[in-house]
């Protein structure tokens, strides 16, 4: 990650970054104009247009990153609207300190800071996670939200302490592995962490891996669901490792899928892969009608492909989108709660999706 001038060569791309972009319009002379422009240290439109999907650093051909470099730029002037005096996430989300203690030896699952925002504990529950020991805090908050406020530099400038805090967390509980439930922090304890030569003293374990892990050693609790979904990829996923040419939380999620009957139907989708698209999250109060619109195209297309539930990895994404998802009769589900069904366990009050942000 990190805008790579070098790699941003104008007469060997088409301009791919923004006019592929699905929140403006642009072509490849105004894309390449606005690219020109935030490189030479200017302002450009396109630094208040971009909703900080991150989907231009897949978007350009040639790796260059460009979504760092809007995302810089926002940071630089300001344009977003971020308050000075505003506190990152990482220094305010620091009340309170969940522990919910499971077994000794059981696993830790890490809900970052974002479990105030969108609460989760209701959501590790059932068979799967009766040992586990559930923490959430500001100080173990990778910072990756920062990069839709208009503050990308976070999630490096914090990235030592992130990883110190969490090391103390794994010698505190006596493992070796920490599973995060949200994407962002998983990522940067491992693309942003190597990119950096951070070193991580403990395994970072990606909720769908531990889930996969979980199933395997328990297929005969499994009743097959019989169901096609669609699947909400978060903006944070672009930013997952690799395995091969695809990101390596498919493999995982496909796997949970197959074991538990369900049949996904992204490849009928138009808005899947490279060009799914964005909760809405950065927006939704600034530009709220702005973010319906997206979200409906988004779910109206899992919807003509066929999709019966919507299946959601982000916490944040569910939490943006399950209001209009029920609007449009197609049910949401976060991940944890479409297997607690197919082992044929209590959803409790939680339901399938019943995050707590405020939904206007
Ligand atoms: S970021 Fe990529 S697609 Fe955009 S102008 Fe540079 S090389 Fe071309
Ligand atoms: S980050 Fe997303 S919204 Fe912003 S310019 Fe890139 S593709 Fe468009």
């Amino acid at each position: 990650m990190g805008f790579d001038l070098s790699k941003c060569i104008f007469s060997e791309c088409a301009g791919e970054c923004l006019t592929h972009c699905p929140y403006i319009s642009y072509d490849e002379q105004q894309a390449k104009e606005a690219i020109r422009t935030l490189i030479a240290g200017k302002t450009a439109p396109i630094m208040s247009e971009c909703i900080t999907c991150a989907a231009c650093n897949d978007f350009c051909p040639l790796g260059a990153n460009p979504w760092d470099l809007i995302a810089q730029r926002q940071e630089e002037t300001g344009i977003l609207g971020i308050p000075e005096d505003a506190k990152p996430a990482s220094d305010w989300l620091i009340k309170p300190e969940i522990v919910i203690r499971g077994k000794e030896g059981g696993p830790l699952i890490s809900m970052g800071g974002i479990y105030e925002v969108v609460p989760q504990t209701e959501f590790m529950t059932g068979t799967m996670f009766e040992d586990a020991t559930l923490i959430g805090s500001g100080k173990i908050a990778c910072g990756f939200t920062e990069t839709h406020l208009g503050r990308a530099s976070r999630p490096l400038t914090y990235l030592t302490e992130f990883i110190a805090n969490l090391t103390a967390e794994a010698e505190k509980y006596g493992v070796d592995e920490i599973v995060f439930t949200h994407d962002a922090c998983y990522n940067v304890a491992t693309t942003i962490a190597m990119r950096e030569h951070t070193e991580v003293p403990f395994r970072p374990v990606h909720i769908l891996e531990y889930i996969r892990n979980w199933l395997r050693d328990h297929p005969e609790q499994i009743t097959p669901l019989n169901l096609k979904v669609a699947i909400q990829g978060g903006c944070t996923t672009r930013y997952a490792p690799t395995g091969g040419d695809h990101e390596i939380w498919s493999d995982w999620l496909n796997e949970i899928f197959a074991m538990i009957g369900v049949e996904s139907v992204e490849e009928k989708r138009t808005y899947t892969g490279d060009d799914r698209l964005c909760c809405g999250s950065a927006i939704f109060h600034k530009e709220h009608e702005r973010t319906m619109d997206i979200q409906h195209m988004n779910i109206q297309d899992a919807i003509d492909a066929g999709a019966e539930r919507y299946v959601f990895i982000c916490p944040a994404c569910i939490s943006i989108m399950r209001g209009t998802c029920r609007k449009m009769n197609l049910e949401p589900v976060y991940i944890t709660q479409l297997v607690k069904q197919a082992l044929g366990e209590d959803l409790g009050k939680a339901g399938t999706a019943a995050f707590g942000y405020p939904v206007k």
